[in-house]
Formats: C-alpha cells, structure tokens, sequence
C-alpha cells in the first residue's frame, strides 16, 4: 500500500498506515520526474512524499 501525499498531510498518511497495519510506515520522497503525475491523497497539491507500509525495497 502507497499514500502519496503534500508535505502537509504526511501525519495523516502514517495515521492511515499505522491504523491499517499497525506498524511503522516508511516514508520516501518522490522523485521530481514522477512528481507532475501524482497528487496528494488528502487535497490538490502534488504529492512530494510517498509513504508505504512495506519493509522490503520501494519503487516509485
Ligand atoms: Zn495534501
């Protein structure tokens, strides 16, 4: 599972995750070629963050 979200709703997102799965989310920074196609789960802004739930390697 992947939140893409702004700066501002990074707190919102790890609640989510860690309400879900009840554990520590990761967070990663999406890089700037990704970033004009993804928006932010929570409102308009592009994503910069991506956080996830898994411990293995991300890819985004
Ligand atoms: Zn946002």
């Amino acid at each position: 599972m992947y939140i893409y979200c702004c700066f501002k709703h990074i707190e919102l997102a790890f609640e989510e995750i860690i309400e879900e799965f009840e554990k520590a989310p990761l967070l990663g920074k999406i890089e700037t070629k990704n970033k004009l196609s993804t928006t932010c789960k929570y409102c308009d802004l592009p994503a910069t963050y991506v956080v996830s739930n898994e411990c293995t390697h991300t890819e985004y």
